[in-house]
């Protein structure tokens, strides 16, 4: 009898196809396979393998089988299940857990060995040279070196035959952890969370936890005992610790380091792309224990996960926005539901989704409520900006100057906090009032005063800063709007001449090398004012950091989506969290505009729980996640007339269902990006309604036209 290989392709195809069996090719679920589509010959991986012929007409056969590690099959079932979530075709996750084969193969390394072969004529320097080879093979210039000689005598070497060329792949070393090497010493309340998660993790079996605790309260430090214990538990246990990329530093990697005395595989968007396939295979093989890396880091290909660590979980860099539209917190624990593990869910600020998940008992909700040691929360004080303003044309009221002046004093230094990138977040015409726009987008022109370019953060896009308005032609009447951190740094140096200032933001610091240096700087107190987006708002600790000062706390809460209040909220307390991190207290402030909004209250009172009880109180009252669920329709195209005729049909296919509410078709707030229009649906539905399906079904009764692209993004976060 021969059998039948559904085999699914890594792209934007409905389903897997099936191909036949050929005689003696024993397939497994798995298996990566080159098949025939068309005139083409790609590959796929096989999902399922039944008895059968194939009915009427016969079906093509597979046409080899590939020799990479296969896919795990709970792997396999993940992709299908990421797929029915996102309401997409299962090739575009396929696609992602595939990336890292898709890599180049690291380059073999050129090796000189001995051959054992004397020489005709020895000499002192050859005989070095002999002698060093003898440890081994080595590369070429490092022989010459050890011995002491000149390139010369090494090849001479060669040419006779002494000495001959070996090509070898570069180790894959992926160094074997020891949890018996001891931890820190745990406090009591560190001890009790320790205890519970590393029970999970021996345990085995699906459970969930929140670990939730104030910045600096020993998180990772217990996060790390869980390791251990999933790792202990079984020789072939493996480990994924998921962070934001921005948090992804050295610090993380040599704590791991330091814990484990091995390095971890890392695995995010720095990695070159031959260590990625190293960590590909070394995942599949199960040579890779623990692995540290960004959201994609979920769709790799773990054979025997135990654990799941997502650190920062309320982090929105989890959700990926583009593509295959994913938020890999919930993904997170779906893996972990498939994989029969555990996963561990840590914050300081833990999204109101998991919060609410704990309150209702579906995760462990574990507290550390106190800095670990003798550190304390920093004061936090609100500046009203209505009471003290700034002087006209600057952004630094006179309490924050005050105390800046203050902390400069004591030689302790001071994070100024604004997440706007550049100098200026508009620049427009005093003569026309004309705003500058990208050409073929909906969003203004950030001015960089560095660069003298006018840059669009949405596309890339970039100009010089014109001397002449292009709308009215009016010489030098381009003014700058408000502030970004290079406005902020410039006022510093002005009220602070002799102080050292730096700025921290994806545009002065664009490699893990000159973060690393920059933190390094802070940490040894060679900074003294720091202005920084919120690259440096999490995950650092700087011992002589004792003011934070936030030069605009009001922005997060002017674009108005669901979660501009909660992530107003998390990224003020991670930032106000940075101050007063060791013995010295710390103290933070917020100019505001809105002393009285219920965010800034919250901060002030340091009163997590009553925001968070505000918080849910509205989104129940509204329906909205976590009490209903919510998707965006976004369909995009050049052609208005099209896009337009589209989204009315589409609008008009909508199935009738209970529970569903339907806004829409309107513009997006981005009404153009690229040079495409832009019209969106939100979706809002009870939590007892199948969403999915009903946006699968939905789709499916009406085709967009070539030119429209529809992408449906489930639990949105961007509201653009
Ligand atoms: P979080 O992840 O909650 O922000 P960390 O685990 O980074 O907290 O801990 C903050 C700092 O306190 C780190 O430098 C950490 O090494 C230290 N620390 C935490 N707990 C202990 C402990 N029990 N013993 C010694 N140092 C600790």
């Amino acid at each position: 009898m021969s059998r039948i290989a559904s085999v699914l392709l890594p792209m934007p195809l409905p389903e897997a196809f099936d191909y036949a069996e050929p005689e003696g090719m024993d397939l497994a679920v798995g298996d990566h396979v080159a098949v025939p589509l068309g005139p083409r010959a790609v590959r796929g991986v096989v999902t399922a393998l039944r008895e059968g012929a194939g009915g009427n007409r016969p079906l093509k056969p597979v046409l080899e089988r590939v020799g990479d590690p296969p896919m795990p099959e709970m792997t396999l079932r993940f992709v299908e299940w990421a797929a029915r979530y996102s309401v997409d075709p299962p090739g575009q996750p396929l696609a992602m857990a595939l990336r890292g084969l898709r890599a180049p193969k690291p380059k073999p390394i050129k090796l000189l060995a001995a051959t054992g072969t004397a020489p005709a004529r020895m000499t002192p320097a050859r005989d070095k040279v002999l002698a060093a080879a003898a440890d081994g093979p080595l590369p070429g210039p490092e022989l010459a070196a050890r011995a002491g000689v000149g390139a010369g005598v090494v090849k001479g070497l060669l040419d006779e035959g002494c000495l001959e060329l070996r090509l070898e792949m570069p180790v894959t070393r992926f160094d074997a952890p020891d949890t018996a090497r001891p931890g820190p010493t745990l406090n009591a309340s560190q001890t009790a969370a320790a205890r519970v998660l590393a029970g999970m993790a021996r345990e085995g079996g699906f459970q969930a936890a929140l670990l939730d605790g104030v910045t600096g309260s020993g998180k990772t430090e217990v996060y790390l005992e869980a390791v251990a214990a999933a790792l202990d538990a079984d020789p072939a246990a493996q480990v994924l610790v998921m962070l934001p990329e921005i948090a992804l530093t050295q610090a993380v990697i040599a704590r791991f380091e330091d814990r484990f005395g091995a390095l971890p595989a890392e695995w995010h968007s720095a990695v070159p792309p031959p260590r990625r396939r190293q960590v590909w295979e070394g995942v599949a093989t199960g040579r890779a224990r623990i692995v540290v890396g960004a959201r994609s880091a979920l769709f790799l290909p773990f054979p025997n996960l135990r654990l799941i660590v997502v650190d920062e979980e309320h982090d929105g860099s989890f959700k990926q926005e583009e593509g295959f539209i994913y938020q890999a917190r919930d993904l997170a624990v779906a893996r972990a539901s498939l994989e029969k593990c555990a996963v561990v869910l840590a914050s300081a600020t833990p999204s109101l989704e998991s919060l609410w998940n704990a309150e209702q008992g579906r995760y462990r909700w574990l507290r550390l409520a106190a800095r670990h040691g003798a550190s304390e929360l920093p004061d936090v004080t609100l500046i009203d900006m209505r009471e003290t303003p700034p002087e006209p044309g600057r952004w630094l009221s006179p309490p924050l100057i005050e105390a800046m002046k203050e902390t400069y004093g004591r030689s302790e230094q001071t994070l100024l906090f604004l997440n706007r990138r550049g100098y200026a977040p508009l620049v427009l015409c005093r003569a026309c009032g004309e705003r500058m726009k990208a050409p073929d987008s909906d969003s203004w022109l950030v001015e960089h005063r560095y660069t003298g370019r006018l840059v669009c953060h949405l596309t890339g896009f970039s100009m010089p800063k014109p001397d002449r308005c292009p709308h009215c032609g009016a010489q030098d009447s381009l003014v700058s709007i408000g502030p970004g951190v290079e406005r902020v740094e410039e006022e510093v140096r002005f009220l602070f001449p002799e102080a050292r200032v730096a700025v921290f933001s994806s545009d002065t610091v664009y490699d893990a090398e000159g973060a690393r240096s920059l933190v390094k700087a802070m940490t040894d107190g060679e900074i003294d004012v720091l202005v920084a987006t919120q690259a440096a708002a999490k995950g650092h600790d700087f011992p002589l950091l004792t003011l934070v000062g936030v030069v605009d706390a009001d922005l997060g809460l002017r674009g108005g989506d669901l979660r501009a209040g909660e992530r107003t909220f998390q990224l003020l307390a991670q930032a106000s969290g940075r101050a007063g991190r060791r013995e010295r207290p710390g103290r933070a402030m917020l100019q505001t505009y809105a002393p009285e909004h219920a965010v800034m209250q919250a901060l002030a009172a340091q009163d997590r729980d009553a925001f968070i009880a505000a918080e849910m109180a509205g989104r129940e009252l509204a329906g909205l996640p976590p009490f209903g669920r919510l998707a965006a329709i976004i369909c995009s195209g050049p052609d208005p007339v099209a896009l337009e005729a589209y989204v009315r049909a589409l609008a008009a296919a909508a199935p009738n269902a209970e529970g569903v509410d339907i806004y829409g078709p309107a513009d997006a707030p981005l009404a153009m990006v690229r040079g495409r229009r832009r019209k969106r649906f939100l979706v809002r539905a009870d939590r007892s309604v199948d969403l999915q399906g009903f946006l699968a079904a939905w789709r499916a009764r009406a085709r967009p036209p070539g030119s429209v692209r529809v992408a449906i993004d489930v639990d949105p976060y961007s509201f653009l």
